[in-house]
């Protein structure tokens, strides 16, 4: 019997020693001093012995009863947080990180807001286009020339990803009938290659208002409007006559180059001026093709690159800084 005691004793003290926090040593004393525990199944066993050492091996029992709550208790000090936790309430909290606005985005909205003032809704396209959305319906027929301003991915004969988001405008006139004032943002694709000024991939938004009696002068006076929201009340702009087969007359907006002033830089080649973009009327055989009556309606279009007024506003040199995704040029935004 003694021997029985001294086993168990050595048991527990090892099983204690072993330990690694409160609830492993919860458990251990549930086992052992628990009301069903081992300790308490040792005392059933004093019936069957003799009376006159029933007395002796119930003290040995109660005394390493005694001995085991002490050494579990000694153990649990270990388990005991050295100083209470302090919380401090007046520490200032921990920034989190907030990201930026991309330039390219930062560009979207202003014009959004701006066409979207002026009475400009949103319409959208497909990126894959129809040859008839992007080029025939825009009076470029397959053996056009002005096709070579638009080199083009194409994907099959008759398929391509679009070089301009002008087939927005013809997908809305075939579809809605006049009066049409709309805003085309979004991504085109050309097969040129990376370098400081041209990219596969870039931003367009376009805007297109047909109506009865739309004229030339009104186009102007938006430009105006344009010119002075984006870049400021002093900038200075020209409309210089160009040519677009979409468009008749056609025009090319050139603003007063906002890094020199119009003195003369290196961002204007010495020029003082800017191109912005092409602007003019919907040439009458865009309005046929879509059987709106050219005789009812007119209508002007203008066409403005994103990346080129990001880099006008922003003096930036380089359009690739758009697309490397570098944390510390976008941080600056
Ligand atoms: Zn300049």
């Amino acid at each position: 019997m003694e021997e029985r005691l001294r086993i168990l004793r050595k048991q527990i003290q090892a099983l204690f020693e072993k330990t690694r926090d409160k609830d492993a040593l919860e458990s251990l004393r549930i086992k052992y001093l628990g009301r069903k525990g081992e300790i308490n199944k040792l005392f059933k066993d004093i019936a069957q012995l003799p009376v006159e050492q029933k007395r002796t091996y119930g003290n040995k029992i109660n005394q390493l009863k005694q001995d085991i709550n002490q050494a579990l208790k000694a153990r649990l000090q270990k388990f005991q947080p050295k100083d209470k936790e302090k919380i401090d309430l007046l520490l200032p909290g921990k920034k989190p990180y907030i990201g930026h606005i991309h330039p390219l985005s930062k560009i979207f909205d202003e014009l959004i807001m701006f066409f979207t003032n002026f009475g400009f809704s949103i319409a959208t396209g497909p990126e894959i286009e129809y040859d008839w959305y992007n080029f025939k319906a825009l009076n470029m027929p397959r053996d056009h020339p002005a096709r070579d301003m638009f080199s083009s991915f194409y994907i099959k004969d008759d398929l391509l990803l679009r070089s301009h988001t002008s087939p927005v405008q013809i997908r809305v006139m075939e579809n809605q009938k006049p009066p049409i004032k709309i805003m085309c943002p979004g991504r085109c694709y050309r097969y040129d290659a990376f370098d400081a000024s041209h990219a596969p991939v870039f931003h367009q938004i376009e805007a297109l208002y047909v109506d009865k009696g739309v004229s030339f002068g009104e186009l102007k006076w938006l430009l105006s409007k344009f010119v002075k929201f984006l870049f400021g009340p002093k900038t200075k702009y020209l409309l210089r006559p160009s040519f677009f087969p979409f468009t008749e007359p056609s025009g090319e907006l050139v603003i007063s180059c906002a890094v020199c002033g119009g003195s003369g830089c290196s961002v204007c080649g010495n020029s003082g001026w800017l191109e912005l973009g092409g602007c003019g009327m919907v040439h009458p055989q865009v309005l046929k093709n879509v059987k709106i009556s050219t005789k009812e309606y007119s209508g002007y279009a203008l066409g403005i690159g994103i990346e080129r007024v990001a880099m006008i506003k922003y003096v930036i040199d380089d359009i690739r800084v758009f697309f490397n995704n570098d944390i510390r040029f976008l941080e600056q935004f």
